[in-house]
């Protein structure tokens, strides 16, 4: 191909230093696992941001906004794409109401909240990830989400055009949102909080951060739960922990490569030191079928694999 038809040549000349060739995604996932993006760049401007995806968008270049890439299994062959690793994190606080910019680590959101004195989040200590990956996912646990705290936003249209929407426009349900659907980008949002105790909301903490460590792998790398909980029968009854499936048609202990079912719980595989996204994808497939086999349940995937090529220029 002629290098003036290369489909980053434009980028490459209209941001010159910001764009990087060939990084291993590897770094940039919490699995430690993805080969490399054809381009990547961290941005820390909304303006910024705003413009390369015009010029991406011009370009036909796919697009893909990585967070702290704690959700996610990227391809062993990377992603034919631009990856633009969100690194925006102003956050403004008006009354009860904190404006926080995407690319604010969520668990630092909390501890800054309780510090302004207010409560509500305490609940989601220790949830890595940014506030955009939260949201896309609607992030939580104990039965609450950070959708329930979200007011209003701002995020980018595929198209370009900067929209506000509120918390009607989002779609929230159990670990999801219109954004795994709409390819918007996730600029800011405003959440709702109320008037706490920061003695308290640091207990409740605390206590979170205490059960996480014993619930999760501390050493080895992992993009947490792998698949959803089992939606109820009936309405107003608790989900079906995944987990507990996986446990009883012996999932702990199953192993491919180095992809393994982490041992204190059955819905987390861990990379014990070089796995690959083809390991993981076998691993989760045996998983899938012992479960459908045994209990008929089919189990959906929490955590996102995103194959190497992607559609031109959409956000998430
Ligand atoms: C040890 C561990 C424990 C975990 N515990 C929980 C838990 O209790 N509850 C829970 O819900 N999750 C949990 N997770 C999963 C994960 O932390 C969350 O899903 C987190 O919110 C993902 O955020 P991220 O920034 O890492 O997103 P990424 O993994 O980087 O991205 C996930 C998706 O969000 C999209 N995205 C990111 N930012 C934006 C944006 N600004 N606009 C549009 N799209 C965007 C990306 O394109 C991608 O498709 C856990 C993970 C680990 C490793």
């Amino acid at each position: 191909m002629a290098s003036t038809s290369h489909p980053y040549t434009e980028l490459d000349r209209r941001f010159p230093g910001l764009l990087q060739e060939n990084i291993p995604l590897s770094r940039y996932t919490t699995f430690g696992i993805g080969g490399p993006a054809d381009r990547f760049a961290e941005v820390g401007d909304p303006i910024r941001l705003a413009e390369l995806l015009a010029a991406a968008r011009e370009s036909a270049v796919p697009v893909f906004l990585l967070g702290e890439g704690s959700n996610l299994l990227i391809d062993d062959a990377g992603l034919r794409a631009l990856v633009i690793r969100n690194r925006m994190d102003r956050i403004h606080y008006e009354g009860q109401q904190v404006r926080v910019e995407s690319g604010a680590g969520f668990h630092p959101l909390i501890l800054d909240t309780v510090d302004h004195g207010l409560a509500g989040l305490e609940f989601a200590a220790g949830i890595p990830g940014t506030v955009g990956g939260a949201v896309w996912g609607n992030a939580g646990c104990y039965g609450r989400a950070i959708g329930d705290f979200l007011l209003r936003a701002r995020w980018i249209e595929p198209d370009g055009r900067i929209r506000e929407p509120e918390r009607g426009d989002f779609d929230f349900a159990y670990r999801d949102s219109v954004l795994k659907r709409n390819g918007c980008v996730l600029l800011e949002t405003v959440l709702e909080l109320s008037p706490g105790n920061r003695q308290e909301s640091r207990r409740i903490i605390e206590e979170k951060l205490a059960l996480r460590r014993q619930k999760h792998p501390q050493e080895q790398a992992c993009a947490g739960s792998y698949f959803k909980n089992i939606d109820p029968e009936e309405p107003g009854q608790q989900r079906i922990p995944a987990g507990r499936l996986l446990d009883e048609v012996g999932a702990k202990g199953l192993r491919v490569g180095d992809a393994a079912v982490f041992a204190k719980h059955a819905n987390i595989i861990v990379n014990l030191g070089a796995a690959t996204a083809r390991e993981v994808l076998e691993l989760a497939a045996e998983m899938k079928r012992r479960v459908r086999e045994e209990f008929g349940i089919e189990l959906h995937e929490e955590v996102r694999y995103v194959p190497a090529e992607l559609p031109p220029s959409r956000g998430g």
